[in-house]
């Protein structure tokens, strides 16, 4: 018989676009007992999950829950739900993920209106407005928060959510790499589906794609004219098992929704305003180190996001190389560039637990270190110096207790 070694993974410092590294609690949380999906233990644990996914996502609307797959299941939910055969949906695409939906919205049958914007630059509001009015009648609008693929921070959320309401089109939010590290105002700014992912600015491992459905979506989505497309992501039945009557519907990932309780549990010890100043606080220290090293980041001046941060990997510099030294030397894992951005960026991330000051100073000083072995010139210990001015200057609680 073959046998197979013990499972043995490293323990990473995960600086990539996700996952971010996970709390001990909420590992621990996962070696729990499981019990059944319908167990009374599991019903209460469910209810828990909903109020504190409500709190997170700032909305009080009743169906918000996890849907059991990653935060692209969670992406497809939101589209397969509204949309229906020769709809029209206007989608902002200015990355991968805003090309993600794209190609969601036409397999769903939608007739597709795209809104682009350079890779690295946000999509400007007289643009999405055009667009919309074009459409005629569009009964969706796609714009993803934050782009993990450029580091682009979408702004004027409400501003855009306006829009669309006013040409009766229903706003779908991607939050997958914003939750818990910026600002994210569902009912403030009138997101009408906002999803997301649990293994960025949660801290849980990925698995569950929160979501949230305002009461215009809920109503839209029960006056379609045809079935959902996807019977495991369709809503209406969805809720029968995460609403009160707890009817079976799939087996739920039990030791997954226990690593999401703990995560959010800690999400809320925290707080989301203390925990946002703290990816905001890391992130101008990064910054400002990669721009003293001689860096060009990547992103729209002005629109860059805290949690991920795209760096132009200097000419000559082995994109490869660079990322598997720091894996080998300071077991540290940065992110590749995607589609047009391959070999270009490093996408470096300070998601959740991973956004602390030391990791800061670790991967600037690392990269300090990596390049200018490989001839980059580069005056050793003035990123960390930027850092360090950039944390004097604004300078909150930039570390969690452990
Ligand atoms: N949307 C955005 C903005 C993302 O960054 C990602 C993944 O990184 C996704 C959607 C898809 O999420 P997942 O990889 O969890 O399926």
């Amino acid at each position: 018989m073959e046998s197979f070694p013990e499972l043995k993974p490293s323990a990473r410092i995960l600086l990539g676009p996700g996952p971010s590294n996970v709390h001990p609690r909420v590992l621990k949380a996962m070696i729990s007992p499981v019990v059944g999906h319908l167990d009374p233990d599991f019903s209460k644990l469910m209810d828990d999950i909903k109020r504190q996914l409500r709190i997170v996502f700032r909305t009080s609307n009743e169906i918000t829950f996890p849907v059991s797959g990653t935060g692209s299941a969670a992406m497809e939910a939101a589209m397969a739900n509204l949309i229906e055969d020769g709809d029209d949906a206007v989608i902002g695409v200015n990355g991968v993920f805003g090309g993600r939906l794209v190609e969601m919205a036409e397999r769903l049958g939608a007739k597709v209106h795209k809104v682009e914007a350079e890779w690295g630059r946000v999509i400007e509001l007289d643009r999405i407005e055009a667009a919309l009015k074009a459409a005629m009648k569009p009964k969706v609008l796609a714009i993803v928060h934050a782009e993990t693929s450029t580091g682009a921070y979408q702004p004027a959320i409400g501003e855009i959510a306006r829009l669309a309401h006013d040409r009766g089109a229903m706003l779908i939010l991607d939050a997958v790499t914003s939750l818990g590290c910026v600002p994210v105002e569902v009912d403030q700014w009138q997101v009408d589906i906002c999803y997301s992912c649990t293994q960025k600015g949660i801290g849980a491992p990925p698995g569950l794609g929160p979501i949230t459905f305002s009461e215009r979506a809920m109503q839209a989505v029960r006056a379609r004219k045809t079935r959902c497309r996807s019977w495991y992501l369709d809503v209406t039945n969805i809720e029968h098992y995460w609403g009160p009557e707890r009817l079976y519907h799939h087996t739920a990932p039990i030791s997954m929704n226990y690593a999401l309780y703990e995560a959010l549990r800690i999400v809320i010890e925290e707080g989301l305003e203390p925990r946002w100043a703290r990816h905001l606080a890391n992130a101008r220290a990064l910054q400002a180190g990669l721009v003293a090293m001689g860096l060009e980041l990547t992103a729209q001046e002005g629109h860059r996001l805290p949690q991920l941060t795209a760096v132009r990997i200097p000419a000559g510099i082995d994109d490869a190389k660079v990322r598997n030294e720091l894996l080998a030397r300071f077991n540290m894992e940065i992110g590749a560039g995607l589609g047009p951005f391959k070999g270009k960026v490093w996408r470096i991330g300070l998601m959740g637990e991973s956004s602390r000051r030391e990791n800061v100073m670790l991967v600037l000083n690392a990269l300090e270190e990596i390049l200018g072995s490989m001839g980059i010139e580069i005056a050793r210990g003035r990123a960390l110096s930027a850092a360090d001015l950039a944390y004097a200057q604004h300078a909150p609680n930039t570390d969690k207790p452990r």
